[in-house]
C-alpha cells in the first residue's frame, strides 16, 4: 500500500489523504520560509549555492523521515532555488525500466527528479537507475530473445531527490549513490506554532497565540498534522461562531476530535492499549500487534510507532515492542510487577532496530 493511499482517514496521520490538495497553499516556497529542520536546511543552502556557482547539477539528495515532515516540500524548494524544472513521481508508480527511461530522457540539464517512496522501487528499475545516477547513462535492452540488443543513451546531468520513510529498507548500492543524505526530524512545538500561525493567516482565521500553541502541542511534531488540525478547529469555530480561537476553544475542538493532550488519537491509544492489556506491556513482536489490531505492519511502523517512540511511550527491542512506564501512566494503568526484570541492555535504539 502506498503512503499516499495510507492517509487511513486519521486526523493525526502524517500520511497524505484526500482533501489535502489544499495543502498546496500552505506549502512554503523558498528555503527562507521553511520553518525548522535547521541542519538540513543550512546544509542544503550551501550545496545549492556551490552547485549554482559551478553551473553543475546538484548532487543527488536523499530525504528520510516520517510522513508529513516536509520531504516533498523541500524537494520542490530545491528545484526552485536551483532555478530548474521539478518532476515528481513515486517508487511504486514506476513499474518498468521503460517508465523510468521515459522520465529520465525527458529531463533538461540540471532538472530535479523527485521520487517519493524510493524504497519501493522495483529491483529491475533500480538496476537501471544506478548508471543513470552515477554516469548519467541509461543502459536499456531493446527487444526480446535473439534479436534483443542493448543500447546506451546519454542523459543530461540531473539531480535525483529521493524521499523515504524507511531508509533501512533502501538497498545499500542505492543509498550509496546519494551524495547528500538528509534526515528530517519531528518538529519542536515552537516551530509548529509558527507554521500554524502562518496557516491561520492564509486561511483568514482568527487564532491567538494560546490557540496556536494548543494545536501545536497536539500535532505530533508533524506539519501535515498541524495543518489538518488547524482546518478542523477552524470548522468548529466557524459553526460555533466562536470568533477568536484561543487555547480553550482549540482544546474543546480537539477533544471532540478525540485528539488528546499529547496528540494521540483513538488508534494510538488502541495500539498502546493492546500491548498494555493483552501483552502486559511487551516485549511483543510487531506482526503480533498488527494481527491483533487488524492493521498492516508497515502502517504501524511508518505512522504510529515513530511518534510514540519519540514521545517516550514505546521502545523497539530485539525481542519486540515494549511499553514504557510513561505509556502506562498515559493510559491510566498500573505498570505490571514483572516489568522490573527487563534488562535495559537488551534495548536497541530506533536506528539500530532497522528503522
Ligand atoms: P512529506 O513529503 O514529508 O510527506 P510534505 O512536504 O508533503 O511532507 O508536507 C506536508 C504538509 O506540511 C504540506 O502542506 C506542507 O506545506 C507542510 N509543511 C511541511 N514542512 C513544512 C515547513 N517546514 N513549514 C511549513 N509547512 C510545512
Amino acid at each position: 500500500m502506498s503512503e499516499a493511499s495510507r492517509g487511513d482517514g486519521r486526523l493525526v496521520s502524517g500520511g497524505k489523504a484526500e482533501g489535502d490538495e489544499f495543502e498546496r497553499h500552505l506549502r512554503p516556497q523558498h528555503l527562507g520560509d521553511f520553518v525548522g529542520q535547521k541542519q538540513a536546511r543550512e546544509n542544503l543552502q550551501v550545496f545549492i549555492q556551490a552547485a549554482k556557482a559551478r553551473g553543475e547539477a546538484l548532487d543527488h539528495v536523499l530525504l528520510h523521515g516520517p510522513p508529513g515532515l516536509g520531504k516533498t516540500t523541500m524537494a520542490q524548494i530545491v528545484a526552485r532555488e536551483l532555478g530548474v524544472n521539478f518532476k515528481a513521481t513515486s517508487g511504486p508508480v514506476i513499474a518498468k525500466a521503460g517508465d523510468l527511461a521515459a522520465l529520465l530522457t525527458n529531463l533538461e540539464a540540471r532538472d530535479v527528479l523527485f521520487i517519493d517512496e524510493i524504497h519501493r522501487l522495483n529491483p529491475a528499475v533500480e538496476e537501471i537507475l544506478y548508471p543513470a545516477m552515477e554516469d548519467f547513462q541509461l543502459d536499456l535492452i531493446i527487444g526480446e530473445g535473439p534479436s534483443a540488443r542493448s543500447v546506451r543513451i546519454d542523459l543530461p546531468p540531473f539531480t535525483l531527490v529521493g524521499a523515504t520513510t524507511r531508509s533501512g529498507l533502501l538497498t545499500t548500492p542505492l543509498r550509496e549513490r546519494f551524495g547528500i543524505p538528509l534526515r528530517l526530524n519531528f518538529y519542536e512545538v515552537e516551530e509548529l506554532e509558527l507554521i500554524i500561525r502562518r496557516g491561520a493567516r492564509i486561511l483568514n482565521m482568527e487564532l491567538d497565540a494560546s490557540g496556536a500553541r494548543e494545536i501545536a502541542r497536539r500535532a505530533r511534531g508533524t506539519p501535515r498534522v498541524a495543518g489538518r488540525l488547524l482546518r478542523r478547529v477552524r470548522d468548529f469555530a466557524a459553526v460555533g461562531k466562536a470568533g477568536v480561537v484561543d487555547a480553550a476553544r482549540a482544546d474543546a475542538a480537539l477533544r471532540r476530535l478525540e485528539v488528546d493532550e499529547r496528540g494521540l488519537d483513538a488508534m494510538d491509544r488502541r495500539y498502546l492499549g493492546v500491548i498494555a492489556r493483552d501483552f502486559q506491556g511487551g516485549p511483543v513482536g510487531v506482526e503480533t500487534i498488527a494481527a491483533a489490531l487488524s492493521e498492516p505492519r508497515d502502517a504501524l511502523e511508518d505512522i504510529i510507532e515513530p511518534y510514540l517512540i519519540q514521545q517516550g511511550f514505546l521502545q523497539r527491542t530485539p525481542r519486540g515492542r515494549l511499553l514504557t512506564p510513561q505509556a502506562f501512566a498515559h493510559l491510566g494503568l498500573a505498570v505490571p510487577a514483572n516489568r522490573a526484570n527487563l534488562n535495559q541492555l537488551d534495548l536497541l535504539s530506533d536506528d539500530e532496530a532497522g528503522q
